[in-house]
């Protein structure tokens, strides 16, 4: 799949080759309070299958495992990478254009889902990671 995306402003712009996974839709309160968003959808890519093609986004740290980075102009998020899974990262699907391509495939973190986030899709829901499993 050859999925490409970037920033609101476009000074980001981003390739990714091969298949998407672990396509979801996270409820946690950093990604919230990052994308100023009710929940942020991403999907991992193998690390080396991403390719900035044009400005390439600030990295920051938000937990000492995590990096994520954003567009230096338009402040948009982009990606998250976690130390633990060195070999993949993840793209703010919404980033893409087309985020239809990548539809989540479960509802991550709701024990920190917003009230009145209801969902309806009959997807899968974990509490935190999908690595922890359902309980
Ligand atoms: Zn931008
Ligand atoms: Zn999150």
């Amino acid at each position: 799949m050859n999925l490409q995306g970037g920033c609101y402003c476009g000074a980001v712009r981003y390739e990714a080759q091969g298949r998407p996974f672990n396509s979801t839709l996270c409820h946690c309160s950093d990604c919230r309070k990052l994308a100023g968003a009710p929940a942020v959808a991403w999907f991992s890519v193998r690390r080396d299958a991403l390719r900035w093609t044009g400005r390439e986004p600030v990295r920051f740290r938000s937990s000492g495992h995590v990096e994520r980075s954003f567009c230096p102009a338009c402040g948009s998020t982009l990606t998250f990478h976690d130390d633990h899974w060195p070999d993949e990262i993840d793209i703010a699907t919404a980033s893409l254009d087309d985020p239809e391509q990548v539809p989540p495939a479960d509802h991550t973190y709701v024990r920190s889902r917003l009230g009145w986030m209801k969902m309806c899709d009959g997807l899968p829901e974990y509490p935190a990671t999908r690595a922890a499993g359902k309980e």
